[in-house]
């Protein structure tokens, strides 16, 4: 097949770890005879060092025009004044909205051989395979606001179409996995979760064979420590989703391990591994390159219908951990590109 891939190498660790990532899908189409056609782009604080703007209109175009968008990260601790006009995030968030991605995936599975990095208990990791989905685009973040010297409100808004749009994604994810959908929010005491469990409820007639059930977000948060291996498909509100996402993060033993995708109506979405420009490490080399070498994968399974190359990439990397190919923040010592050619080996010796 044929596709047009934007790439957003963006700040910090994120041109080392998209060169991981497209590589990887440069091995994959020499493999498939597919034709992948990838080209670079400036967002974030290179864009607006060199362009004067985050998000430049030649890279928006670019984006819109592309089968998928695959970033490494945003941010620096040179564009991070909070009193500057421009900031490195602004480019990326608007990059969503011109988008329109309104369900942020993000898969959070416990391999037995990172168990011990992880904050749990062995026993409780063991078949630990959950997929978030996160409402993107509505809710406190996005609500209006209002500031007096001593009263700050932000509202909580949620429309039944905007409900809707994330939990059918969310059903629909739930088929090609356990089949079971966990709706999680506060409806105990918000109008707006009130709203989502109906419409949760609503959505479920139309997929008989998907099991659904409701948690409250404070449960759920309490849950996903004691018992993470008893969920599937978990989907929540933007605020909600935000907080219990980076939670289960934790489980995986790395920030460095995990990738993302956010998808809108249709196959067109942004890929990007969930750390960010990691200024720390930045430069050296040894950043992680997994997370964005299975954002990857998600681009492949989820924008290009690709699901057989998708979970090759995904074998591949758990045959790299397995084989305890580590970078640093796994404690190995290996480097972002030995981790990367083990990858691409591991893909090889497959075919
Ligand atoms: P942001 O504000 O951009 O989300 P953050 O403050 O959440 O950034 P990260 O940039 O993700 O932080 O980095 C947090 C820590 O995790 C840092 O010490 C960083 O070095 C480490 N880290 C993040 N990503 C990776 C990676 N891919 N490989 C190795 N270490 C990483
Ligand atoms: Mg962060």
């Amino acid at each position: 097949m044929k596709a047009r891939i934007a790439v957003l190498p963006g700040d910090g660790i994120g041109p080392e770890v998209t060169a991981a990532a497209v590589s990887v899908l440069r091995h994959v189409a020499a493999h498939g005879d597919h034709d992948f056609e990838f080209s670079e782009h400036a967002i974030g604080g290179c864009a607006i060092d060199a362009h004067g703007d985050p998000l430049p209109a030649e890279t928006l175009i670019v984006c819109k025009q592309a089968d998928a968008v695959l970033l490494g990260a945003v941010g620096g601790p040179q564009w991070s004044d909070p009193k500057a006009k421009l900031r490195p995030e602004q480019g990326l968030l608007r990059l969503r909205a011109e988008l329109g991605v309104f369900a942020n995936l993000r898969p959070v599975r416990v391999h037995a051989r990172l168990a011990e990095l992880s904050p749990l208990k062995t026993e409780r990791l063991s078949g630990v395979d959950l997929m978030f989905v996160r409402e993107l685009t509505g809710g406190a973040y996005f609500g209006a606001k209002t500031r007096t010297a001593d009263t700050a409100t932000d509202e909580t808004r949620y429309t039944t179409a905007e409900i809707e749009r994330v939990l059918r994604r969310a059903f629909q994810l739930a088929r090609t996995r356990g089949r079971r959908v966990t709706s999680v929010d506060k409806a105990n005491v918000l109008e707006t979760s009130r709203l989502w469990r109906e419409t949760a409820q609503r959505v479920a007639h139309e997929f008989p064979d998907v099991a659904l059930e409701h948690q409250l977000v404070d449960s759920m948060a309490m849950l996903l420590l004691t018992r993470p291996a008893a969920y599937d498909v978990i989907v929540t509100e933007n605020l909600f989703g935000d907080i219990l996402t980076d939670e289960a993060a934790a489980l995986a033993g790395s920030l460095g391990l995990l990738p993302s995708a956010s998808l809108g109506e249709g196959t067109r979405g942004l890929y990007e591994p969930i750390h960010g420009s990691a200024p720390d490490i930045a430069g050296r080399g040894v950043a992680n390159p997994l997370g964005a070498i299975l954002s990857a994968a998600l681009l492949l399974r989820h924008s290009l219908g690709l699901a057989g190359e998708a979970a090759a990439v995904e074998q591949a990397v758990d045959r790299v951990i397995d084989a305890g190919v580590f970078t640093r923040d796994l404690g190995g010592s290996a480097g972002t590109r030995e981790a990367t050619a083990a990858v691409l080996a591991a893909l090889s010796e497959r075919a």
